[in-house]
């Protein structure tokens, strides 16, 4: 039973040329390696099953290139027939026609036996590029891609677009936006964020997945690109300390009973306010509240995020109702 539900949950596809960036993405994004370390990594060589232990559990499946997908003997069910979203990395750096001629073929042959596989292009190692280049590869790509689609008759095909770097935060980003869509909870995780958001003063309010940092929701005002890199950041500093003073310490034990979840807020020199709270073994908010007045609430903020903490555990433990409502949530 529980074989058959791993079996069944999502799964990310990673797929692209030989050096394309696939096995730096991995590393960094799960694994925390040094964007600069990537230059050492062995090009992928076989298929790679990387199961992932954060919340949600999915794959990450490193191809390798020069795979002939539409070889008789390759069987496509294995590989398509449970996945969420499969990801092209495209090498942005280098002459993509070649990336793009294999896309193409591959998305049109998942189409035909699989229409509901989303389909995420990474432009990827986009670092190297200048501003006004960046943007015309990625006109030229996104053209390539549905003049051939609609001419085989997609108009309105599953694929999506981004721009990534493994040497900034883009990549995380996009990770974030695909991943999201395949969490069916998310307009219930996103109204419960909304409501939290809007009566704790929060600016903006991220659910992170503590391991991976790839938030899975977050409050649907805009993304500020500056305000995820300081939630981001704050994780990374909590996360060192805690292992610092863990349990598992074998010198340090901790004096008497200890929280189970971490809590923790900073006040910055402007007096905004960064404060993170774990809700469970794989995932955490961190939300921002440029109130200069935030540390006088903190008291009603942590109440209210705990009341959220046991609706997000209730939207996990039964995912196809609705909870309750935040009625007991109170306005600072
Ligand atoms: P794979 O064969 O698709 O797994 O490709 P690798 O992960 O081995 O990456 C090939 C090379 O691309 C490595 O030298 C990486 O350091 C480099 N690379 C990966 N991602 C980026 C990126 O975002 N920017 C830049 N400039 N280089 C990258």
């Amino acid at each position: 039973n529980d074989n058959k539900f791993r079996d069944s949950k999502p799964r990310l596809l990673l797929m692209g040329l030989r050096r394309s960036g696939k096995s730096s993405i991995s590393s960094v994004v799960f694994h925390k390696m040094p964007p600069n370390e990537t230059l050492f990594l062995e090009s992928t060589t076989r298929i790679q099953k990387d199961s992932i232990h954060s919340f949600m559990d999915f794959q990450v499946w490193d191809f390798p290139g020069q795979l002939e997908l539409l070889d008789p003997s390759f069987d496509l069910e294995s590989i398509f027939g449970s996945i969420g979203a499969l990801v092209w990395v495209i090498d942005a750096q280098d002459d993509y026609l070649e990336s793009v001629v294999r896309l193409n073929r591959t998305i049109l042959l998942v189409l035909q036996y699989y229409p509901n596989i989303n389909i995420e292009v990474f432009i990827h190692k986009v670092d190297a590029l200048a501003d006004e280049f960046r943007t015309e590869v990625f006109q030229d790509i996104v053209q390539r891609i549905s003049d051939e689609l609609s001419d085989a008759g997609y108009e309105n095909a599953p694929v999506h677009y981004y721009l990534t770097s493994i040497y900034d935060y883009s990549v995380f980003e996009a990770f974030s936006k695909v991943i999201q869509k395949l969490i069916p909870q998310l307009s219930t995780l996103e109204n419960l964020i909304n409501i939290l958001a809007n009566n704790c003063g929060f600016d903006k309010c991220y659910l992170f997945d503590v391991l991976s940092k790839i938030y899975i929701a977050s409050d649907t005002r805009p993304v500020d690109m500056s305000c995820y890199e300081m939630c981001s950041d704050y994780i990374d500093v909590i996360v060192d300390i805690s292992e610092l003073y863990s349990w598992e310490h074998t010198d340090r034990k901790p004096k008497g009973e200890q929280m189970r979840e971490a809590e923790s807020h900073v006040i910055l020199q402007d007096r905004s306010m960064i404060h993170l709270m774990e809700m469970n073994k794989y995932l955490c908010l961190v939300s921002v509240i440029r109130n200069p007045d935030a540390n006088e609430k903190k008291g009603l903020i942590d109440m209210n995020c705990r009341v959220f903490q046991e609706a997000l555990n209730e939207v996990f433990s039964r995912p196809w109702e609705q909870p309750e409502d935040l009625n007991t949530v109170e306005e600072v």
